[in-house]
């Protein structure tokens, strides 16, 4: 029977660079399968329906919770964000590695049914840096960047339930070091 592939989550505090540091993983590993979440946010300049998110509305968002089809979703700063579950089912049972990057409610909903899954926190190098960065995003109100940073302070007091702590002092050593826990995760599993 062909091996499963192994689930990684990538998460953190809002603002720590997720986005950056996977689309950069990205870049250059294609090992991995990125799995394209469900929002009802709507799409940021640049961004595309498919290949960034599938842009929702509200109601067929809570369709798809109904129908059971997300593994898990949040509501964050006042929209659904979900990991849709057919597509990260069928990727694992076809023995290929899946990469979520999701919030830290979402990844703890994946922690309780899927406690097999990878579980890494992406870390500020500081709290300061953090305030820095969330900031000087310029995208969003001054409202939801104060929301923003509280919902930070929260994510930052969950880290020990996660597996593996990044430290993102800098992309491409963030990048290193997430590429060395998925070789050290398949060593940790290969048995004859
Ligand atoms: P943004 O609006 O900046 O794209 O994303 C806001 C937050 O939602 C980020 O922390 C991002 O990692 C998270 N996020 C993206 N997709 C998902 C998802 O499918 N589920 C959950 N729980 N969070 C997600």
């Amino acid at each position: 029977m062909e091996e499963k592939g192994i689930l990684f989550i990538l998460s953190g505090p809002s603002g720590v660079g997720k986005g950056t540091v996977r689309k950069q993983l990205f870049e250059e590993d294609s090992d991995l399968q990125y799995s394209i979440s469900v929002t009802t946010r709507a799409p940021r300049e640049g961004e595309q329906d498919g290949t960034d998110y599938f842009f929702k509305s509200r109601e067929q968002f809570e369709n798809m919770i109904e129908n059971d089809e997300l593994i898990e979703y949040a509501e964050y700063v006042g929209n659904y964000y979900g990991t849709p579950k057919q597509y990260v089912e069928d990727t694992l049972n076809q023995g290929k590695d899946v990469f979520l990057e999701i919030e830290v409610q979402g990844a703890m909903k994946v922690r309780e049914s899927l406690p097999e899954g990878v579980f890494i926190f992406l870390f500020p190098p500081s709290l300061e840096e953090l305030k820095n960065r969330i900031m000087h995003r310029g995208t969003e109100s001054e409202e939801l960047i104060r929301n923003r940073l509280l919902e930070a302070k929260k994510e930052i007091d969950m880290m020990d339930a996660y597996d593996y702590v990044v430290v993102n002092d800098e992309i491409e050593r963030a990048v290193r070091r997430i590429q060395s826990i998925v070789v050290s995760e398949h060593c940790k599993r290969e048995r004859v």
